[in-house]
């Protein structure tokens, strides 16, 4: 069956087109410039991009996947969780395509459509897997038994997120909104052990996270050189303060994998994109005896095609599809996979 995928939990208008697991478009349109000179997302813009996007973006997703709306026979969305307004706007468009279409509607967990999306890539999903989940919003790791029906979380950060935390920092940096690629960028050109950053929860038996310390330690250092008139190091900074963060994620989740005895780890979300986390996630796994599974990089960050893999997903699992009714759900929690 064919699949059309609709995201739009935050600044991406995202339109993906998914058979079994077989990849046929995944197309994205962005509001982020739209973003950048506020130093963040603003829900108000970003639903009115969602809107003005939404039915130019379907279209031509279907055009990159060579098929016509009568070939798709279910519609998968993201119901949350995400920004209120601008997941509403993927809710009615993904409803009215679905009625208008006469195909059955699923409305999907966006965290575990960030796992589930590996699969276009790399082919089902070992049951169970670890899943280490790091985006702009979340930071978890998670026992997946099976993505269409049961994600448990296993830990997650009790102040910042991953991303939120790169942004942040960059935005110390003087570096562009959103911060993850140009910290990434300005890394390649420093040293990670040039300043000794803190590790939040590093050594404290948990699977949780905390990087708001960590925020807080960089800004500090960077504020006490700006004062003495001293020169910051910008490439040294971002790949120290990038050192800390992806150590503690590997870290942890090659203890989640020991814990459970899990053989398989997978890393999602758009930190996944960090080609220091994929480095050092390469090497401490194999170290380990772990298969580590990480999706390109524009499959990490937000788009339609994980909501299409998700939702192709739990078509194949024969899991009922969703009432017309679905609300967007701001603050679905990471267990509930579907609605
Ligand atoms: P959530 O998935 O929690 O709802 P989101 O959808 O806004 O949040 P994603 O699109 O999954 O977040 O990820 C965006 C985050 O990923 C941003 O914080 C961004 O800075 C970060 N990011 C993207 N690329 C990189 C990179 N190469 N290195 C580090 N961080 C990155
Ligand atoms: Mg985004
Ligand atoms: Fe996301």
């Amino acid at each position: 069956p064919l699949v059309l995928g609709i995201e739009t939990s935050c600044d991406e208008t995202g339109v993906g087109l998914v058979r079994g697991t077989t990849l046929l478009a995944n197309t994205v349109a962005s509001s982020v410039e739209e973003h950048a000179r506020f130093g963040g997302v603003v829900p108000e813009v970003a639903s009115r991009a969602h809107l003005e996007a939404m039915t130019p973006t379907v279209e031509r997703a279907l055009r990159d996947a060579g098929v016509r709306f009568s070939d798709v026979d279910a519609v998968a969305v993201t119901a949350g969780p995400g920004l209120a307004g601008a997941l509403l706007v993927g809710v009615a468009a993904a409803k009215a395509y679905a009625l208008g279409l006469g195909v059955p509607l699923y409305g999907v967990n966006h965290l575990a459509a960030h796992v589930a999306v590996d699969q276009l890539e790399h082919g089902p999903l070992p049951k169970p897997s670890i899943a280490l989940l790091v985006s702009g919003g979340h930071s978890s790791l998670l026992l997946v038994p099976d993505v269409a029906s049961d994600v448990i979380s296993l830990g997650s950060t009790v102040d910042d997120a991953a991303g939120e935390a790169f942004d942040k920092v960059a935005r110390v940096l003087g570096l562009p909104f959103p911060g993850g690629p140009h910290i990434d960028r300005a890394a390649t050109g420093g040293s990670g052990d040039a300043v000794a950053f803190p590790r939040g929860k590093y050594d404290d038996g948990t699977l949780d996270f905390s990087f708001s310390g960590l925020k807080t330690a960089v800004a500090r250092w960077v504020e006490a050189r700006e004062r003495a008139g001293t020169p910051v190091p910008v490439a040294d900074v971002a790949a120290s303060f990038q050192e800390a963060v992806v150590d503690v994620l590997t870290r942890k989740a090659v203890q989640a994998c020991r814990r459970y005895d899990v053989r398989d780890l997978l890393i999602g979300g758009g930190v996944a994109a960090n080609s220091r986390l994929r480095a050092l996630a390469r090497e401490r796994c194999e170290a380990a005896g772990i298969r580590l599974r990480v999706p390109r990089p524009g499959l990490c960050t937000d788009n339609g095609a994980m909501i299409a893999a998700l939702g192709a997903e739990l078509v194949a699992a024969g899991v009922d599809p969703s009432r017309h009714d679905i609300p967007a759900d701001s603050s679905m929690p990471v267990t509930a996979v579907h609605v």
